[in-house]
């Protein structure tokens, strides 16, 4: 990347290469993800129900997901839409965690939820909307738990970057970046996925790189092919949206893949994560 000056060059000096050169491993209950490691994260866009979250946290594990997501506390774009369980969704994914030994990724929305989720959160999502919410940014970076930190739609890499510092300068190194489509013209999909983002900061940073197709595409036939092509560019991960009835689903159903097709797409997947060197951590 272009580097504007020496101010710049120090703008994410901790999880920039500049300063350290090997690449950082992000370990959650045994599950790995970055140096060699692929994380294959998966579950519901919303914790809904009960029987939803566990019937899908059961298919996903069965068909070698590492890592179970799902949204307790929603940032829906319209204050009507369904906000999310919030505290009984956290009781849900714990369940789901207890059952199936998959560590659990969820969204913090909001400070004041930091306890909450961190209770029962092995990875603490970050998401688009949030990218730049500096507040909420330290205070991940004082807890002892992996960030997962999402590109704004609008952000470049260099603020996603800077946005990631915010974290390391807490004192917390353990963040994984996650690209989940830009906004441009383009129309055909709900945003456009920036494949050029994964080599840029796989040169830029040691911070493992994931991508997110679902949210990218917005529909579900487009979801394996652009992990495909994700992998391929070097990402160390990717989160995919699963449901066990995608035309029901009350958030993001037509990005959503069906569980029954979910052991297909990591076997296709896994095939690029092996061609790459990678092993599904
Ligand atoms: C999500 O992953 O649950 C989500 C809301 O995505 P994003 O923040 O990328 O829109
Ligand atoms: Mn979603």
């Amino acid at each position: 990347m272009e580097i504007a000056g020496p101010t710049e060059l120090l703008a994410y000096r901790l999880v920039g290469r500049e300063l350290t050169s090997t690449a950082t491993l992000v370990e959650v209950r045994g599950r790995r993800v970055g140096d060699g490691f692929f994380g294959l994260i998966a579950g519901p866009c919303t914790v809904e129900t009960r029987e939803q979250t566990l019937e899908t946290a059961r298919a996903v594990a069965e068909a070698g997901a590492t890592i179970l997501r799902g949204g307790a506390f929603k940032p829906r774009t319209s204050p009507y839409a369904f906000q999310g369980l919030g505290l009984k969704g956290l009781e849900i994914l714990a369940e789901a965690r207890e059952e199936t030994g998959l560590p659990i990724v969820t969204e913090l929305l909001d400070p004041r939820d930091v306890e909450a989720v961190a209770e029962v959160a092995d990875v603490i999502q970050i998401g688009a909307r949030n990218m730049q919410n500096f507040n909420l940014l330290a205070e991940v970076g004082r807890l002892p738990k992996p960030v997962l930190l999402k590109r704004a739609p609008s952000a470049t890499i260099e603020e996603l970057l800077m946005a990631a510092e915010y974290v390391a300068k807490e004192g917390n190194a353990r963040v994984m970046l996650c690209e989940r489509g830009i906004k441009t013209f383009e129309r055909a999909t709900r945003y456009t996925l920036d494949l050029s983002a994964v080599p840029v900061l796989k040169r830029e940073t040691h911070l493992p790189v994931i991508v997110d197709p679902s949210h990218a595409a917005g529909r579900s036939d487009l979801v394996l092919p652009l992990a495909r092509a994700a992998v391929a560019a070097g990402a160390d991960g990717v989160m995919i949206e699963v449901h066990p009835q995608p035309e029901d689903a009350l958030c993001d159903g037509p990005q959503q893949i069906r569980i029954g097709d979910f052991a297909r797409f990591a076997d296709e997947v896994t095939k690029i994560v092996a061609l790459m060197g990678k092993t599904v951590g």
